[in-house]
């Protein structure tokens, strides 16, 4: 039987058009939740909403622009007068750039993204609704990338790295409040971005993907359990859920074991 954690819930899931999100989302609506599916490109979060059906609802959001935010939490207010849990799931990667080719453009745009963007969302569900209501949830996406760092990535690296740090912040201050606000720092996950990923590397190191991919899985301790997009959700689910109600402040690894050994 399909548990309810989330009978009478308000989540907002933002970057819920790909990946992530729309399994989030359905996860969500199968356990009672109502969602606010926020995303860029409205035709898509659209189809995505209407596909999970129920209490799944798109809004066009930009996460980095303030008036988006705004709109997006109103719209939220307006439909259901409160916000529970909000999911900051948005990022960017950025450009694959060594530090000596990096750009103040590929910099701010990843940062206004994975982190700027959590603050915004957070300061307005916290204000508009959680604080007056003293209760919600906040769980942000990092990556392990953020403890070890990846070459090429320092953008994205630094930007997942100052999430947990903020995580903690946020955590700390609105705790008194009965707010709690943890991270969630995902490793390889099995979805588009990754797979991209591991066959753009490949064809640069020349080497079939197989191999590449074998080679790279080679150092996790659960090598045939790479994260699927469900695994995380799962994890996600239990951070944003009353059964977490103890656990705020932290930054929960779902990696197969990868981070633990660099
Ligand atoms: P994804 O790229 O499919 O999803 C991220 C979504 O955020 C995309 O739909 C994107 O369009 C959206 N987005 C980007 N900029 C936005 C903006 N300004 N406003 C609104 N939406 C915006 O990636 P995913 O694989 O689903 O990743 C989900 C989360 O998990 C992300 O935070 C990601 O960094 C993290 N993560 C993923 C992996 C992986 O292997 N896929 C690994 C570690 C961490």
């Amino acid at each position: 039987m399909t548990r309810r954690r989330f009978e009478d819930k308000v989540v907002i899931v933002t970057g819920a058009s790909t990946g992530l999100g729309p399994i989030l989302s359905r996860m969500l609506v199968e356990e009672g939740a109502k969602v606010l599916m926020a995303a860029r490109r409205v035709e898509l979060v659209e189809a995505e909403a209407a596909s999970i059906g129920g209490n799944a609802v798109a809004v066009q959001a930009d996460v980095t622009s303030e008036a988006d935010v705004a709109a997006m939490v109103d719209a939220a207010m307006d439909r259901w007068g409160q916000v529970d849990v909000l999911m900051n799931n948005a990022a960017v990667p950025g450009k694959d750039l060594y530090i000596w080719e990096q750009t103040l453009e590929n910099w701010n745009a990843t940062f206004a993204v994975d982190v700027t963007a959590a603050m915004l969302c957070s300061r307005e569900v916290l204000r508009r609704s959680m604080m007056e209501r003293k209760t919600g949830a906040i769980v942000n996406f990092s990556s392990t990338a953020g403890w070890n760092g990846l070459p090429r990535k320092s953008h994205y690296s630094a930007a997942k790295g100052s999430l947990r740090i903020l995580t903690k912040v946020i955590a700390t201050e609105v705790g008194p409040y009965g707010i709690r606000c943890n991270c969630l720092v995902p490793g390889a996950i099995e979805t588009q971005i990754m797979a991209d990923w591991l066959q753009r590397t490949a064809d640069e190191k020349g080497l079939p993907l197989e191999q590449w991919r074998e080679e790279w899985f080679s150092n996790i301790p659960l090598k045939a359990k790479i994260s699927t997009a469900q695994d995380v959700a799962n994890a996600a689910l239990f951070l944003a859920s009353d059964e977490a109600r103890t656990i705020t402040g932290q930054s929960i690894n779902v990696d197969a074991g990868g981070v633990m050994v660099g």
